[in-house]
């Protein structure tokens, strides 16, 4: 069939089935639950990979973000700087804890948080008790800028690694940078479990402390006692074992996802009206999605061509400022983040594509621009 559907990016387990292996153990010694040795293993090697101390594994990168402001003390009425282009997921966790978001515009340069702007929001807002920093498509944002401020200011950095498990910037994982780190498992990453997230940190006090938050917070005596708020976040040892089994072609997916971008950068370069993801020296992204913005096409017209030929594409992050749900938020910028919204397509970057796909997706987009 010429015409399968083409999707922006789904599960790809290992074709050696390493993530049933795991599972099976699991149910062989009936670790079903609640944690177990793929629980423990999925954290020890998803800490070795990044080159970090400590790791706690979640049932989402939502979860773990959540957790994240709760380990740097966040509460009631304190102020959280946090990058404006994002998904929601990354600014809710803060009105969870009944704090109060100041959104922080872009740059071009990296289409993450701009530490100029971050430098303003902290002089405004001097006692804010930390900063979000995202690292969208796996593009890593300007960290030796955005730590230098954090620094200077004192407020800890969280960075929402959600899309950038495996980049490096100047040779270090993004996600390590920060006082805290998250990365997501959700169906449609680089990797996934199904659904699950991982806080990471190199302060193994407060990540244990996570792990007795996540578990409901039960103090260690046999009759059920609590003196803190507890939460039911814990990966399972399930969910844990397909983690596992997908950390071993983490490589191979980061590699596939290179070859896409690639792909597109090269069949696509004598199209003028597309610019591709800004790409840095000292970073290395995991294109975990191929973006372009589009000059003088709406990317409406764009998507609508695309999904006549039954190919998934999706718009850029809406920013979090012009969401009717936070829109009454101090927002420190300009437009940068809502002219990559209002320019942006996310291509099909999923891990299973074939070239002759990518040559569908290269053609449809050809065309649909020469016929403007
Ligand atoms: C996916 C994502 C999240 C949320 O992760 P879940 O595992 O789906 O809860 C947070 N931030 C960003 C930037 C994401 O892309």
């Amino acid at each position: 069939m010429e015409n399968k559907r083409i999707l922006l990016a789904s599960p790809h387990m290992s074709d050696k089935g390493f993530e049933q292996e795991f599972v099976k153990e699991a149910f062989d010694t009936n670790w079903i639950a609640p944690l177990g040795a793929n629980v423990n293993g999925f954290e020890q090697e998803l800490a070795d990979y990044v080159h970090t101390g400590y790791a706690a594994a979640l049932v989402s990168g939502t979860s773990a973000i959540h957790m994240a402001l709760n380990a740097a003390g966040v509460g009631s009425g304190d102020i959280v700087i946090c990058q404006s282009l994002t998904f929601s997921a990354t600014a809710n966790p803060i009105i969870y804890q009944g704090a109060i978001p100041v959104f922080v515009d872009s740059d071009f340069d990296t289409w993450n948080m701009n530490p100029s702007e971050l430098r303003k929001a902290l002089e405004k807002y001097p006692n804010a008790k930390a900063v979000i920093v995202v690292h969208l498509y796996g593009l890593s944002a300007e960290l030796d800028g955005i730590l230098a401020i954090c620094q200077e200011f004192g407020v800890t950095l969280i960075e929402d690694a959600a899309e950038s498990l495996g980049t490096t910037y100047k040779d270090q994982y993004t996600g390590t940078f920060g006082k805290y780190g998250i990365y997501s498992f959700n169906g449609n990453k680089i990797i996934t479990t199904s659904g699950g997230g991982m806080l990471v940190s190199e302060d193994v006090e407060r990540i244990q402390k996570v792990r007795f938050w996540s578990t409901q917070a039960r103090d260690k005596v046999r009759h059920y006692q609590h003196s803190e708020i507890g939460y039911n976040y814990r990966m399972s040892n399930i969910v844990a074992g397909i983690g596992r089994g997908q950390l071993k072609v983490l490589d191979d997916r980061i590699a596939k996802k290179r070859y896409i971008h690639d792909f597109y950068k090269q069949k696509l370069k004598e199209v003028t009206q597309i610019h591709h993801m800004p790409e840095n020296e000292h970073s290395h992204p995991n294109f975990w999605l191929s973006a372009i913005t589009l000059d003088g096409i709406a990317p409406n017209y764009l998507m609508d061509e695309l999904e006549k030929e039954n190919i998934e594409s999706r718009p850029i992050w809406k920013p979090m400022h012009l969401q009717p749900v936070f829109e009454k938020y101090d927002f420190i910028g300009s437009n940068v983040g809502q002219m990559l919204f209002e320019t942006g397509v996310c291509l099909p970057s999923d891990t299973k594509m074939t070239d002759e796909d990518l040559e569908r997706v290269v053609t449809t987009i050809k065309r649909a621009i020469s016929n403007v």
